[in-house]
């Protein structure tokens, strides 16, 4: 996979507001928070998207999942959050290396748009 933005931000090429790191991933602020907690958990190994993910991936996902409700939880939020992983760009999915957005700080409505 050719570099992606996030690869960039896991090599400080690009700066970041970094929360969390550790030997399998990367936790930084969005730049465009839609909440007052927005924060991305992305994989050092990238894959573009969830649905290129194999079963070997499996404690690689669990661990993103793990690590974000970790984050919220250390930001304040530990009960209230909301997970995303946008899948393809027709669901909003606009940087193609896997991420899960942790939501957190307001009422968040539903459905989503
Ligand atoms: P998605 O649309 O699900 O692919 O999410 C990509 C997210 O990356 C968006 O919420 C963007 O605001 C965020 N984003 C884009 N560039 C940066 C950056 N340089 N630093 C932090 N977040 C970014």
């Amino acid at each position: 996979m050719a570099d992606t933005l996030f690869v960039k931000i896991i090599n400080r090429e690009i700066p970041a507001d970094i929360v969390y790191e550790d030997d399998q991933c990367l936790a930084f602020r969005d730049i465009n928070p839609q909440a007052p907690v927005h924060v991305l958990v992305v994989p050092k190994t990238p894959i573009a998207k969830l649905s290129d993910a194999v079963d070997g991936d499996a404690p690689m996902l669990g661990h993103l999942l793990l690590v974000a409700g970790r984050v919220a939880s250390e930001l304040g939020y530990g009960q209230n959050f909301r997970l995303v992983v946008n899948n393809g760009a027709d669901a909003g999915q606009s940087v193609f290396h896997l991420h899960v957005h942790v939501l957190a700080g307001r009422r968040l409505g539903w459905p989503p748009g």
